[in-house]
């Protein structure tokens, strides 16, 4: 993990807002910004590529961000069934399957449960996540979205908790934008700092960790994003996720009674659902 301090800071007021474009800015809480036009906020930080590959390798999946991603498989997975079931609702069933793009398909989880009903492919940045997917079969581009040409290829794109890592997140819009065929849909599910439950938590809201965390919309920021890059917002609301209690207990508790109990007792791997309303999915489409 890189510590936000040792990261080159731009000047507040070289700085222009990523949904509106605008430079009023103020400091917000300690290391991010926020736009006093719209009200986004981001952290204060620049990221060289450098940087970007030492966040996004091997331990980002096993350590630092995830304790262990691919024990997650089975419970993630409840929640990737349930938005795919929703997805699958937008296309008539009498026609071929819909071409889908993953932005960030990480180990190809969601590409597993979506396979059977959509045409799959991802973009990945992870070589290890690249390979594993790979394997499977995947189409997987390795690299940045914008480096690939897929000009009006998809029917529609996702992007799972992507969002909030991007320190440009108004690019992966855009690419988004140019990727879909007309009225194709992108559904992404980000971060809310805007939710009840964060402004409550403040700067203590457990989201807010720079560099990995960089931008943090609200679904007012984030639709403002969407229709100012030329989609129509068609849903926003917070989700369900599912987790284990491996998972929610361990950073805290590992060394407890209770941990050690609910161990003993064979209750680790059960999945939890949990809805703090700080989590959104929101559904757009691209005009014809
Ligand atoms: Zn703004």
């Amino acid at each position: 993990m890189i510590e936000s301090k040792s990261l080159n800071r731009p000047t507040i007021n070289n700085q222009s807002c990523a949904v509106c474009g605008k430079q009023n800015l103020m400091h917000h809480f300690e290391g991010l910004i926020k736009c006093n036009n719209c009200g986004f906020i981001w952290a204060d930080v620049s990221l060289s590529s450098e940087d970007l590959k030492n966040i996004y390798g091997k331990n980002y999946f096993f350590g630092d961000e995830y304790i262990d991603y691919l024990s997650e498989e089975a419970i993630l997975k409840i929640g990737f069934r349930k938005i795919k079931n929703q997805l699958l609702r937008l296309f008539p069933t009498n026609k071929k399957m819909p071409d889908l793009l993953e932005i960030g398909s990480a180990y190809g989880f969601f590409l597993d449960v979506a396979k059977q009903d959509f045409n799959v492919a991802g973009v990945e940045i992870s070589s290890d996540a690249v390979e594993y997917s790979r394997k499977k079969g995947y189409e997987i581009f390795h690299g940045e979205l914008s480096e690939f040409d897929l000009h009006e290829k998809y029917d529609i794109a996702v992007s799972f908790a992507t969002l909030e890592h991007l320190v440009s997140p108004d690019e992966i819009v855009k690419q988004a934008f140019s990727c879909l065929k007309p009225n194709g849909f992108f559904y992404i599910t980000t971060i809310d700092i805007g939710s009840l439950f964060a402004r409550f938590r403040g700067k203590k809201w457990r989201m807010i960790h720079p560099p990995t965390h960089v931008s943090y919309f609200s679904s007012s920021t984030l639709q403002s994003l969407m229709k100012r890059n030329g989609f129509k917002v068609v849903e926003c609301k917070p989700i369900w996720q599912y987790r284990s209690l491996d998972v929610l207990l361990l950073p805290k508790f590992a060394n407890s009674l209770f941990y050690r109990l609910v161990n003993f007792l064979g209750l680790t791997r059960v999945p939890i659902p949990f809805n703090f309303g700080d989590i959104i999915g929101l559904l757009v489409q691209k005009p014809i």
